[in-house]
Order: C-alpha cells, then structure tokens, then sequence
C-alpha cells in the first residue's frame, strides 16, 4: 500500500482507495496507466496487420510478374538451349511478342508460347529446318497486321508451309 496525495483536498491517501475519504473525489490510482497500455497493444495489432496486409499484396505483386515472366523466361530457355540470366534481353522480347500475340489471336499466352514450340519443332523434324524459337515467333508476329483477330495455330500453318 503507497500513500498518494489527494489531487483535490490535498490529503495524503491510500493509493488502494477508490475515493478520497475527505472529499470523495475519485482516486486515479494507476488505472489511468490501463486504457494507455491497451491502446499500446491495440496500435500495435494494427500495425501487425497492415504490416502483414502490405507484406501479402507485396508477394501478390511478385507472384503475378513471375507469372507473366515465366512463359517468356522459359521461351527464352528453350531459345538458347539452356540456362538463361533471369535480365537476359530475350525474355522481354518474349514477353512483348506474347502481349502482342495475345491481342491479335483467340489463343491465350501459353497456347502461343506451345504452338511456336511446336512449329519449331515440326520445322526441325519434319522438314530438317533448324530456326531459333524467337525468329518464328518474330516472323509470326509480323505477319499478322495489328488490330486484327486470327487464329495463332492457322498462320503457324501457313508460316511452316511458305518456310518448307
Ligand atoms: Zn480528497
């Protein structure tokens, strides 16, 4: 028990008290400490979560530019024939020609990033063309004017037949 001096009357007081026996004013024995030591904890909860909501949209972010990467990092890949620098040039080049495909033809970027495999692979096997994956899809992408709407696998076609 400590002795606290009574903020109205003066009084020195038991700290324990809840009012003052002399004037009957309130004693603020440290419970005036208790909402500052919630509202601590409270701020700090709050924090946590924006910190952890700004963390996940962060990895959210990353994820999704990995996503869009991925096809033309592994375009890229299959280009040099093996392993590619993650700043290597090729892959934006990939990844501009997969938007560019994507608008002017019904297929989605991976049935493109397929096809062109397999145009280069027909070209090879089939007809003994050897042709790098980034010239055809190049090649492709010239031949279909912008703003038009066509089928990706039937120029692929056509572009095989002219090449062979
Ligand atoms: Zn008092």
């Amino acid at each position: 028990m400590s002795l606290i001096k009574c903020k109205v009357c003066g009084n020195h007081i038991s700290s324990k008290l809840k009012n003052c026996p002399y004037c009957d004013y309130p004693v603020q024995n440290k419970s005036s400490k208790l909402p500052i030591g919630y509202l601590i904890i409270i701020l700090f909860i709050i924090f946590a979560i924006v910190i952890n909501i700004n963390n996940t949209s962060k990895t959210e972010a990353v994820s999704k530019v990995n996503n869009t990467n991925k096809l033309a990092y592994e375009l890229a890949t299959i280009n040099k024939g093996g392993y590619v620098s993650e700043t290597d040039i090729t892959i934006t080049r990939f990844d501009y020609l997969l938007r560019s495909l994507e608008n002017k033809t019904f297929e989605s970027k991976s049935e493109i990033a397929d096809m062109t495999v397999k145009c280069q692979k027909i070209l090879r096997e089939k007809y003994g063309i050897e042709m790098k994956l980034l010239s055809i899809m190049e090649d492709l992408n010239d031949s279909i004017p912008s703003g038009s709407k066509v089928k990706y696998a039937e120029i692929a076609g056509v572009y095989i037949q002219q090449i062979k």
